[in-house]
């Protein structure tokens, strides 16, 4: 068997309800990893765009944070899996957030939690090669011209179970129809339109839009519920 070595950038590691897209109200254990150049202006995580050095912190002092920080810690796949059993985490779903986790290999951590019994979904922005298990649940949220210069990628489209598109106004969806056109996904991937920060206008051009095109609707519950 391999040696299980890859070490993992740990911004923070809890339990919560997934409050967007299809995993709505599943249970979660969400795992964020430090580190994103895309650079979206209204990124609700700048906290984890920069890896810096002299943030590292051991895992003890990354799970006791109580506010939004840049620390990190370094953990391989066995050590987060025994840090689950030690939060007394129930969740069997693990969704893998960021920053941008495909800049990272994530084919051993899915290895490891899936032989463990854990279903993996990874939330990405389309702007890096995917390293993942065939059975990770990929959410992409394509980020396009934003100011890090990064390109959505045909490959990522083509690989996405989910595409989340986050919309304020119609240019946003004729956006997401040149992507869907420049780059095809999968026939059986669902596509899902993301009211940005709950403004009333921007759920009903959503809803309005979900409506006629068959696609879901995404809401971000744990803002209306005000959880983590
Ligand atoms: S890709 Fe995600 S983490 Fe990175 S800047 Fe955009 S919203 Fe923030």
């Amino acid at each position: 068997m391999k040696p299980i070595t890859t070490l993992y950038p740990v911004n923070e590691l809890f339990e919560t309800i997934q409050g967007e897209g299809v995993f709505t109200g599943t249970p979660a254990i969400f795992l964020r990893l430090q580190g994103c150049p895309v650079g979206c202006p209204w990124c609700d995580t700048q906290h984890t765009w920069e890896k810096s050095a002299d943030k590292q912190v051991d895992a003890q002092t990354m799970l006791t944070k109580t506010s939004a920080t840049a620390e990190w810690a370094e953990l391989t796949a066995l050590q987060l899996l025994a840090l689950f059993t030690e939060q007394g985490f129930s969740a069997r779903h693990v969704v893998i957030t960021g920053g941008e986790p495909a800049m990272f290999d994530l084919q051993e951590l899915g290895e490891t939690l899936e032989k463990a019994g854990y279903q993996l979904q990874i939330e990405t922005s389309g702007t890096f090669a995917l390293q993942v298990t065939a059975d990770t649940w990929v959410t992409v949220s394509p980020k396009l011209d934003m100011p890090g210069g990064y390109l959505v990628r045909p490959d990522c489209m083509q690989r996405a179970n989910e595409i989340k598109h986050p919309v304020a106004m119609q240019k946003h969806i004729d956006a997401l129809d040149n992507l869907l056109q420049r780059c095809p996904p999968r026939s059986d991937a669902i596509i899902a339109l993301q009211p940005i920060s709950q403004r009333p206008r921007a759920t009903q051009l959503a809803i309005t839009t979900c409506i006629k095109r068959n696609w879901r609707l995404s809401v971000q519950l744990h803002k209306y519920l005000n959880i983590e």
